[in-house]
């Protein structure tokens, strides 16, 4: 055997004998789940379930959003569910007796349309031409319906729940189905942007209707990402079995900075400045946004003691950002499969450093 190798073992073994916080990933596909299983992944910490909405099933979401009537919706859905079963199917062997926690849908719809300029040439051509447009021309309708200035700050996450009927339930019933046809599955359900209980509390009544129907026992919580969700942490806690960070929008919404294209622009005078040594997206902000992680850590646990906290967001696997989601007292971290390796090592190097600290008091 590799010497390396095998130290690299020991070391990695020793911090998992050491560590309090437990390293989940983040995946969406089996391969990527086995991946990080041979890394030491101890189950799923956020599933997003956006890209099997594309591909050839683009096609059903299509019809989701242009369904006319509720049959129509209906009628869509109920072809997204078998589909949606398989892939839980698949990442629940892949974890099995680990948990799995799939995120219900996030992106807002319209990005699983086409974008609405290269509709428009194409309708406009095709009237030119005499011809008549139309799918394209009903598909351009719905893309101008849905257009936001702002879409990230728009119709995404739990809004989408709350206001496509069917969409949600669709999705939990495509987990509890293959739950049960799995031995060993551990299925958590996760309602993303959620910054008010009674949207949780909307969608929870919702899910609990289809899981009671079945035998399985799913637990569902809550990302805190949006920073009312953290300021009013106390009531979110009486609809959530677990929290867990997004980091990233928390991030993008604490600081007011674009997650997609702020950085360029003018994260060099802030680093210039010394306002933060790195990227807050990279590493977290203890003093801002991981005092929202802080305040929604201490009033969930006073509301409820039995919560479970975790955090999803790229700062899962950031050697300097799991030292705080340590101290905070998170109970686990989940990252990129690849990343699984340094989380583990980090989340020893933290217990560690606590245990050094407190035996020199
Ligand atoms: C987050 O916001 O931190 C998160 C994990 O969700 P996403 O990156 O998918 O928005
Ligand atoms: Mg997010």
């Amino acid at each position: 055997a590799d010497p390396l190798v095998s130290a690299v073992h020991r070391i990695l073994t020793h911090a998992d004998a050491t560590r309090r916080l437990k390293v989940r990933t983040n995946a969406d596909t089996g391969e990527d789940a086995a991946r990080a299983r041979r890394f030491g992944a101890q189950g799923i910490g956020l599933c997003r379930t956006e890209h099997m909405f594309l591909g050839e099933r683009r096609a059903l979401v299509e019809r989701l959003i242009l369904a006319g009537t509720p049959q129509e919706r209906d009628a869509a859905l109920a072809e997204l569910l078998p589909l949606q079963r398989d892939d839980f199917v698949e990442l629940f062997r892949q974890m099995r007796d680990l948990p799995v926690t799939v995120r219900l849908i996030d992106p807002p719809l319209h990005e699983f349309l086409p974008p609405l300029e290269d509709l428009a040439v194409k309708v406009a051509v095709a009237e030119e031409r005499g011809q008549d447009p139309g799918h394209d021309k009903d598909l351009l309708d719905a893309v101008r319906r849905m257009h936001e200035e702002n879409p990230m700050l728009g119709l995404r996450g739990v809004r989408l729940g709350l206001v496509i009927p069917g969409l949600f339930a669709m999705q939990v019933r495509a987990i509890v189905e293959a739950a049960a046809q799995v031995d060993g599955a551990r299925p958590e359900i996760m309602v993303p942007l959620v910054g008010a209980v009674q949207e949780l509390e909307t969608i929870r009544a919702e899910a609990e209707k289809i899981i009671g129907e079945h035998d399985v026992d799913v637990k569902i919580g809550t990302m805190i990402e949006v920073p009312r969700a953290a300021l009013t942490a106390g009531d979110i806690a009486q609809a959530a079995d677990f929290f867990s960070f997004g980091t990233n929008d928390l991030t993008q919404m604490g600081w007011g900075f674009s997650r997609d294209d702020v950085e360029g622009a003018f994260f060099w005078r802030y680093l210039e400045l010394g306002i933060f040594g790195v990227s807050p997206f990279e590493s977290i902000d203890r003093d801002g946004v991981g005092r929202l992680v802080r305040i929604a850590v201490d009033e969930g646990r006073a509301a409820r003691p039995e919560l479970h906290f975790g955090v999803c967001g790229e700062h899962g696997g950031d050697p300097e950002s799991v030292h705080f989601f340590h101290e905070v007292g998170l109970d686990y971290v989940s990252c990129s499969p690849f990343r699984v390796p340094v989380a583990r090592l980090e989340a020893g190097r933290a217990a560690v450093a606590e245990q050094s600290t407190s035996d020199t008091r």
